[in-house]
């Protein structure tokens, strides 16, 4: 049977703004599209062409991409507009 992948549910979010620091637990299934700096409270959305605030800021990918790769995120299929 195909292994698992581990994967870091901790990632290392670092505010593009303020520099501020903070390790947050994402969530395993879904994605998180806004997050609040704890440094200067100013709500953080994602880069251009990443699913979540995880992707741009954070140390390590969200879970979907890290269990399933790029195309694995709920955002991918968005972006690219259809199904094969
Ligand atoms: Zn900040």
């Amino acid at each position: 049977m195909p292994a698992m992948p581990p994967v870091i549910p901790q990632s290392i979010l670092t505010c593009p703004l303020c520099g501020h620091v903070a390790e947050e637990t994402m969530p395993l299934d879904a994605c998180q599209w806004f997050y609040e700096c704890k440094g200067c409270r100013q709500l953080l959305t994602p880069k251009p062409g990443d699913c979540c605030v995880f992707c741009s800021y954070g140390s390590v990918p969200c879970p979907p991409i890290q269990a399933r790769g790029q195309d694995g995120c709920c955002g991918s299929k968005a972006r690219q507009g259809a199904d094969q």
